[in-house]
């Protein structure tokens, strides 16, 4: 028997409630390797799937966690053998299938990566699928021509998970970062991370009618859509990208949409951490591991055990938590 964090719905009320349980191995779903899992962590994600699922359960009872980081315990797959330390991040674990808010797993061979040569697995989920996505972000706008010295990277929803270590990251690659945020009271832990610049989410939630801004920003990491993406997009310099992340502020993009992309050739770059292919998803963990630096990491972490997941769900969706959270499955 083991702890899992098991999520339940009443057929005749509709409603769910998650609560940590024991349960055994064979309750978990069939797959092809089973991974004693060390760490989790609480992403917008887990926030839907821990309470009624946004659509994205597919059936109950539920194990939530869309990415974990463990040692593998049995393998039926040649390329992993037990103790090989691996993580995980997408292919709709969590959702689709049981996830990472249990003491093990069992998860296609294809889903997994090998840790990172220089992460332990804390680390690996300290960053987790949020750091990931952020790393597949700069990745994507180094692709289009990104390069430090051409004006400061806006970065929205900065205090959360995807945007802080976007912040980090960028900052150590030499890039200028303009955080915006709607809590004046993080500057100084973005500034910490590296951010030049703080910009208040309601500069860029002003509703104005001009088609087009002065040219401001090299590139931008959106996590967060909405009104914030809209006026960021008119501020865009002449041929630079904005990596499409998220919708933490809403599904729409707002404003007059068409013009900087045919009046200044900005690229709008959608990310997608879950469908990655195997080498996309090394090649972003190697990313990670040499140029995240890991003191910033770990002032974006904080530590959390299980039992405190249904009171983190509801706070993600909120935009209350900062940084990244990472779940001891054994604390
Ligand atoms: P967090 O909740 O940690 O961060 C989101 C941040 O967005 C908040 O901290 C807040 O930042 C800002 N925010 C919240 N509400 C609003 C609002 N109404 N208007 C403007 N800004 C707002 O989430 P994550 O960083 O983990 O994820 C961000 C988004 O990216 C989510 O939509 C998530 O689903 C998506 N995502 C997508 C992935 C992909 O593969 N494409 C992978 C991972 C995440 P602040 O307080 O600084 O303003």
């Amino acid at each position: 028997m083991f702890n899992a964090l098991v999520v339940e719905k009443d057929e005749e009320s509709g409603k769910t409630s998650a609560a940590v349980k024991q349960i055994t191995v064979d309750d978990l779903p069939e797959a092809e390797v089973l991974v004693a899992v060390e760490y989790s962590t609480v992403n917008y994600k887990d926030g839907l799937c821990i309470g009624p699922g946004g659509g994205l359960v597919r059936k109950y009872p539920h194990v939530p966690g869309i990415d974990f980081a463990g040692t593998v315990e049995e393998s039926r797959d040649a390329r992993y053998k037990p103790g090989d330390k691996v993580v995980l991040t997408g292919w709709r674990v969590g959702e689709a299938h049981w996830g990472g808010y249990a003491q093990k797993a069992r998860v296609l061979a294809d889903w997994l990566v090998p840790l990172p040569e220089g992460l332990d697995t804390r680390q690996a989920m300290a960053v987790g699928t949020a750091g990931f996505t952020a790393m597949l972000a700069v990745m994507a706008l180094e692709d289009h021509g990104l390069v430090p010295g051409h004006g400061p990277v806006l970065v929205t929803g900065a205090a959360g998970g995807v945007g802080s270590v976007a912040t980090a990251i960028l900052a150590q690659l030499g890039h200028e970062v303009a955080a915006v945020t709607g809590r004046p009271e993080q500057e100084a832990y973005l500034r910490s991370l590296g951010a030049t610049r703080i910009v208040a989410r309601e500069e860029l939630t002003e509703v104005t009618r001009k088609p087009l801004e002065s040219e401001q920003w090299a590139g931008c990491v959106d996590a967060v859509a909405g009104a914030v993406l809209g006026r960021g997009l008119k501020q865009m310099k002449y041929g630079t990208s904005v990596a499409a992340i998220g919708l933490a502020g809403g599904a729409a993009i707002e404003g007059a949409l068409i013009t900087p992309f045919i009046l200044r050739g900005v690229n709008l770059l959608g990310i997608d951490s879950v469908m990655q292919p195997y080498e996309n998803r090394v090649r972003a963990w190697g990313r990670i591991a040499r140029d995240l630096p890991m003191d910033k990491l770990e002032a974006m972490v904080a530590p959390a055990t299980l039992a405190d997941l249904p009171r983190l769900g509801a706070e993600i969706l909120k935009g209350q938590v900062r940084g990244r959270v990472v779940v001891d499955v054994n604390g």
